[in-house]
């Protein structure tokens, strides 16, 4: 199943999710799909790690292809860095050239049997019976000629000839996509082949830098009412983060560094001293970390991690494991029996996240 050998070559087949598997091959011709989905490990990125077996090729040919999920996505930077081509069709009315984009499909209120197409050069109103001898006359155009040696292609299923992806059947689609955010991201994703928007596209480090305010644990805001940590787990060290939850902010607090082997002692007793402190809060009192979460994902640190929350966890502090994909609950108990692991959607949670960051 996973391996064909023929006259003058063979095929393999890896799954992207261990690239462990990478290293014992090489090639001249790669074909990676659903890029989107490949998750970065505790050994890097799939994508690399793959495209380094192909380097021993002067005429190799790497292929990846996806559904664009995120904007910062794999398949969305990829494409950027290509020569951008899009699929034109010419306007069977003024003949001039477009890609059939969502925003030029129009339908009246409520009648989506109605959809047609408004050629964006003149407003030629194209009703769909054109569709496939427009498409048949199409042609590629590269919108950053001036990148030569990397091809990219974009392209979605309103130019599709199939009889489900005619235009009625698709607004059909995003009427009822629309009623919640998810089911607009699959629609987004799936159909228009477009990467879902969190609105953070001019966000960068040096203005996030910028935005910076005086708080920490030695001046907790007035308004934070608990406090969380999340640890990090590597083989030299542990690296946490404290966070302070008030209403409707989450102040970052503190983000220190425990040096030492992760299977020794001293990183994980400053762990404990440190969730055993308290600091003074501004409205009175003091107050020490609440609940904390501990990463036993990668990197075979699993027991090691386990063996230290499993007797602290009538002080909150718990094993988690991140997953990826959208369409996770941030936070979700294992449904393993006697497991005492929280499955956290990172995904989601990152987008939530950025959300947060660019509103503010
Ligand atoms: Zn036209």
């Amino acid at each position: 199943m996973l391996s064909r050998k023929f006259p003058g070559g063979s095929l393999k087949f890896l799954a992207a999710k261990s690239p462990r598997n990478l290293r014992r091959h090489t090639a001249k011709v790669l074909l990676l799909d659903e890029i989107d989905g490949y998750e970065v490990g505790q050994e890097g990125d799939p994508i690399a790690l793959a495209e380094m077996r192909t380097l021993t090729y002067r005429d190799r040919k790497i292929i990846a292809g996806s559904t664009p999920i995120f904007d910062f996505g794999p398949a969305t930077r990829l494409f950027d860095k290509s020569d951008k081509r899009i699929f034109e069709v010419p306007c069977p009315s003024c003949d001039e050239l477009s890609e059939i984009r969502w925003a030029d499909i129009k339908w009246d209120e409520g009648k989506p049997e109605t959809a047609h197409w408004v050629c964006p050069s003149n407003g030629c109103v194209i009703p769909e019976n054109h569709k496939a001898e427009m498409v048949a006359d199409g042609r590629w155009r590269a919108t950053a000629p001036e990148v030569a040696g990397h091809a990219g292609f974009r392209i979605n299923a309103l130019v599709s000839p199939h009889f489900n992806a005619r235009w009625g059947k698709l607004v059909a689609e995003f009427l009822e996509a629309k009623k919640s955010p998810e089911t607009l991201q699959t629609f987004t994703n799936l159909v228009l082949g477009e990467p879902w928007k969190t609105e953070t596209d001019d966000l960068d480090e040096h203005e996030l830098f910028g935005r910076r305010e005086p708080f920490g644990l030695k001046a907790i805001p007035a308004e934070v009412m608990f406090l969380t940590m999340g640890v990090d787990c590597q083989d030299d060290r542990l690296e946490l983060v404290i966070m302070g939850h008030a209403k409707s902010d989450i102040y970052v607090l503190d983000h220190r560094v425990f040096y030492g082997p992760i299977d020794g002692e001293s990183v994980w007793q400053d762990l404990d001293s440190l969730l055993r402190e308290r600091w003074q809060h501004p409205g009175g009192g003091a107050i020490g970390i609440d609940s904390a979460a501990i990463d036993s994902g990668d990197g075979g640190h699993t027991d090691i991690v386990n063996a230290f929350t499993r007797t602290r966890f009538g002080r909150r502090v718990v094993s988690i494991k991140g997953l990826g994909g959208f369409s996770r609950p941030f936070l979700k108990r294992s449904g393993t029996k006697g497991q005492l692991l929280w499955l956290v959607g990172a995904d989601a949670v990152k987008s939530q996240l950025f959300n947060r960051i660019s509103r503010n």
